[in-house]
């Protein structure tokens, strides 16, 4: 299967080759018709499944087949997305296979000033990648308009419900034009109830996409397990750190007073260690 077959148009098609890619993923190859045909869709697909492309590339062909009243710009595709990260990331595919069409996108999240945002808001986008607590913040200083948008995508739903955003949710949509009148788009590594509740609130006889997780580890990555007593974890770890020589690791724990502690006692240790969580602010 090629991208041409999938009916992108050539602007598109240019920015796809530049980037190297020459067949489109599963995920692609599922999504991208029916989005062209301008149906609501609910996907599941992980992270590296090629899920954003999967998106961002019929939206913005979708937008080049209705031509916006007036002179002035309105947001017309609004990408929601649960964390600043993937927000960014999401704003990075739209420039990267916008960048032979016209539209200007902005994102915007929370942690950082917020003129900057405005500013580049009243400009004119047409294109909004937001996280969802930014974007209400947004419209409760009136700098920002939703009621003509066109396309919406909820990217990792399943995260965003995680993190707490239901009620921001909910809220958005109340912006939006209704569900007849949008086209929606919901990505999702899972569905539990909540997730299919969404869905049925705010999509419009959605088609299911869906695409098995790829499981598989890279040939690079050697995998090993270690059965160890839960109170010889710690010396455990920094055994294998100090005598490995390991220069970089990153280490996951299952709460962030976890993280502390284990911090605390490698630096106890002479190794050099330092914990990132949700506690701590952004600057930190
Ligand atoms: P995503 O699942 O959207 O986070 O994408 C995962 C990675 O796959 C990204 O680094 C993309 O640049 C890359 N990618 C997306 N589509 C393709 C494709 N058709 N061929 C090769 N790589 C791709």
């Amino acid at each position: 299967m090629s991208f041409e077959s999938l009916g992108l148009k050539a602007e598109l098609l240019r920015a796809v080759g530049e980037q190297g890619y020459t067949e489109p993923t599963t995920i692609q190859e599922q999504a991208i018709p029916v989005i062209l045909e301008g149906r609501d869709i609910m996907a599941g697909a992980q992270t590296g499944t090629g899920k954003t492309a999967g998106f961002t590339l019929p939206l913005l062909q979708r937008l080049g087949e209705t031509q916006p009243a007036g002179d002035r710009r309105f947001v017309r595709a609004l990408v929601l997305a649960p964390t600043r990260e993937l927000a960014a990331q999401v704003g990075d595919s739209i420039e990267t296979y916008g960048r032979h069409l016209p539209y200007r996108s902005a994102v915007i999240f929370g942690g950082v000033k917020i003129n900057p945002q405005i500013n580049k808001l009243r400009q004119g986008v047409d294109i909004l990648i937001a996280t969802p607590g930014r974007l209400l913040d947004h419209v409760q200083r009136g700098t920002l308009d939703l009621s003509r948008v066109e396309i919406l995508v909820l990217d990792e739903a399943d995260r965003m419900l995680d993190m707490g955003f239901i009620h921001d949710i909910k809220r958005i949509m109340k912006l939006l034009p209704g569900r007849e009148n949008r086209q929606s788009l919901l990505f999702s590594a899972t569905f539990p109830e909540a997730i299919r509740r969404l869905a049925q609130q705010f999509l419009d006889r959605p088609e299911r996409v869906e695409v098995s997780p790829r499981n598989s580890t890279v040939d690079l990555i050697d995998q090993l397990a270690y059965p160890v007593d839960k109170h010889r974890k710690r010396e455990l770890l920094s055994h294998l750190i100090g005598s490995a020589y390991w220069k970089q690791v990153l280490v996951f724990t299952r709460t962030k007073h976890g993280a502390n502690r284990l911090t605390r006692q490698l630096v106890a240790d002479g190794l050099s260690a330092t914990a990132i969580h949700g506690n701590k602010s952004q600057a930190a």
